[in-house]
């Protein structure tokens, strides 16, 4: 049994994202207001000064936050109407925006670029660099920031009330044994605890499954987000400009688009979104970027530049009918934890923060009337409804949905929307593909409640058997499911100068794990991997990760493939543990302090 120090805190928030900065700002900025409201009269009780803390498993804020980003500024004006005055480092202003159709070979521009992705007048920023600096004004503020430490465990009391949250132990050998600088974690007790870990929070996860926060919900849905920076030639891509594209290289059953950034000194943010939602399970969303980058019109702005950075992260894009219950018992959740992306705009940031400052006022709520149980925190999901985020998502409820059914039903079905305020075919469906397999677990690992859409033809899922038929070559396999993995991506050579291999961009990811700690990617059986998973899915862990951390390596003695698990390359973008056909991939956060460094990104 370890001893463990027990700290007492008022509010605990876990991870130092957009939405958990704002909040824990904004708390601290509204308990002043608050308070002055009670002195000039209104009814209630005035709160105290609040012990709060962040704690943030990368070693310094920023440090693990990837983004695009361009940020639609509506929630930094509320949270800091000055906030460009007092030094937020906005890269750029949009000044010009363009959709692209992208062809095999050609590039059409929209006439008019659509609503959604219009973007003038808002801003180009580093995220990780605005969330260095939001640190910065929480720790001004007295709010205590602790980076290096992950989140491990959420504490619960008898009546499965929330009562803080337990940090990982440091110093743990890979045999699983006490090194001399071991260090338990710590319980840090509080009366709310917040968790905005982004998407696919690995404590979000524990919670929504032991509490049914996903009950009635649908299930969530993904994208991975694979990105560079890259400094250009003077003239190649001017500075304000942001373009999305469609088309090339996705095939027209997969969710997917590239965008183009033009950042200060000639700097451009690159990247490319494929749905992990994909039915064909040889696709690899590390190699459909590096695709994306040789379209001739993409290499030509490409062209005499420099990769400097790399990342990915997964992106929760389900929208409205995939947010869980956002809160219990001394529990809230924020940010894309909760699934507040308006996934036709890929934007998240402003959601984000808004879903944490509107938490931040349920936070006042509760304090004022000392009841941190569900009867109070409801005032959240009411607030939530309330608010412009509702007006935002809303409309879009049926935005992803629409995709399920392919490119052209997903544009005609989008325009729809847009024109009736959300209303087509395009209902999210209980049954839907993550990474080529046909998944009917909750995210509890539950069965569905129920399966939509009657029986579903074999064929058009990707399952297992085209797959490994589609490795043998056969050519009785459905339209989209017939290549193995080689000939998807045949024309792909990694010349590291436009494109590059896995390990080429993880060493620009600035990726660093002591090695000698157990692997923070708990493969919960590995003889499936060797067996079931090789026949069915041909191991899609290969393709899907892009870090190149999974490897079916020969072993001479069982003259089989076997599962190589490089922990060490993990970019935290948690896509295992997400597109995982059997779901036997937990991904926990490693010691405190590992994981890329996005500085910048
Ligand atoms: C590739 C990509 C491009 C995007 N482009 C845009 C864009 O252009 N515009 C836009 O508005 N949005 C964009 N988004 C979405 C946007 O980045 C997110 O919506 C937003 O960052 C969500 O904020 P968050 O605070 O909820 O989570 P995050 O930004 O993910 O922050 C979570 C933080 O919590 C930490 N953390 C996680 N788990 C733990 C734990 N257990 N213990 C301690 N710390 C933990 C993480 O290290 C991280 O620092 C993009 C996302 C991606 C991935």
């Amino acid at each position: 049994m370890i001893e463990r120090e027990q700290i007492e805190m008022d509010v605990v928030f876990v991870g130092a994202g957009p939405a958990n900065l704002a909040a824990a700002l904004h708390l601290k900025n509204q308990i002043k207001v608050h308070n002055d409201l009670i002195d000039r009269g209104l009814p209630g009780h005035k709160v105290g000064d609040l012990e709060i803390a962040i704690v943030e498993k990368g070693p310094f804020v920023g440090a693990h936050i990837l983004s695009g980003a361009v940020m639609d500024p509506i929630a930094i004006r509320e949270l800091m109407p000055d906030f460009l005055e007092q030094g937020c480092p906005v890269d750029t202003v949009v000044t010009d925006d363009e959709a692209w159709y992208l062809t095999d070979t050609k590039s059409i521009t929209a006439p008019i670029t659509p609503p959604p992705l219009k973007n003038k007048g808002k801003y180009i920023i580093s995220l990780s660099k605005m969330c260095e600096w939001l640190g910065e004004k929480c720790e001004e503020a007295g709010i205590n920031i602790f980076p290096d430490f992950p989140a491990t465990e959420v504490l619960y009391n008898d009546a499965n009330q929330v009562i803080g949250i337990r940090t990982g132990d440091k110093g743990i050998g890979k045999d699983g044994e006490r090194k001399p600088n071991f260090e338990p974690g710590v319980d840090l007790l509080a009366k709310i605890t917040v968790l905005g870990e982004g998407s696919r929070g690995s404590l979000a996860k524990q919670l929504m499954s032991r509490l049914g926060l996903m009950e009635d919900k649908e299930p969530q849905v993904f994208s991975l987000g694979v990105k560079e920076l890259w400094e250009l030639p003077a003239g190649n891509f001017p500075e304000g400009k942001v373009v999305h594209t469609l088309g090339f290289p996705s095939d027209t059953e997969t969710y997917g688009g590239g965008w183009l950034y033009g950042m200060k000194n000639n700097v451009l943010s690159i990247g490319y979104v494929t749905g992990l939602d994909y039915k064909d399970p040889m696709i690899d969303p590390h190699a459909e970027f590096q695709k994306f980058k040789t379209h001739p019109e993409v290499a030509k702005i490409l062209a005499g530049g420099k990769m400097i950075k790399y990342g990915a992260k997964s992106i929760n894009t389900g929208g409205y009918w995939t947010m869980p219950k956002l809160y219990a018992d001394g529990v809230m959740l924020v940010g894309d934890s909760a699934s507040f992306l308006n996934g036709q705009r890929i934007k998240g940031i402003h959601t984000a923060m808004k879903s944490g400052m509107l938490a931040a006022d349920t936070i006042i709520l509760a304090f004022a009337s000392n009841d941190f149980t569900s009867e109070t925190l409801h005032h959240y999901h009411e607030s939530v409804r309330m608010s412009w985020i509702h007006d935002e998502l809303f409309p879009v409820r049926n935005f992803h949905a629409a995709f399920q059914r392919g490119r052209w039903s997903a544009l005609v079905n989008s325009g729809l929307q847009y024109i009736t305020g959300g209303l087509a075919w395009g209902f999210m469906p209980h049954e839907y593909h993550v990474a080529g397999h046909r998944r009917m677990e909750q995210i509890d690992g539950s069965a569905s409640p129920a399966v939509t859409g009657g029986a579903v033809d074999r064929k058009q899922t990707g399952d297992g058997r085209e797959s490994q038929a589609a490795d043998a070559g056969s050519s009785s396999v459905g339209p989209f499911y017939h290549l193995n993995h080689a000939e998807r991506y045949e024309d792909l050579k990694f010349d590291k100068q436009l494109t590059f291999d896995k390990i080429t961009d993880v060493y620009h990811a600035g990726v660093s794990h002591d090695e000698d700690q157990p692997s923070h990617l708990h493969v919960l059986d590995t003889e499936i991997c060797a067996t079931r998973c090789t026949e069915e899915y041909g191991n899609p862990c290969q393709r899907f990760c892009p870090a190149a951390v999974y490897e079916m390596e020969a072993n001479p003695q069982t003259g089989r493939r076997e599962l190589k698990v490089n922990f060490s390359n993990c970019v935290h973008c948690k896509t295992c543990d997400i597109a995982d056909p059997y779901q036997i991939i937990n991904w926990v956060p490693p010691e405190g302090g590992g994981g890329p460094n996005y500085k910048g990104m």
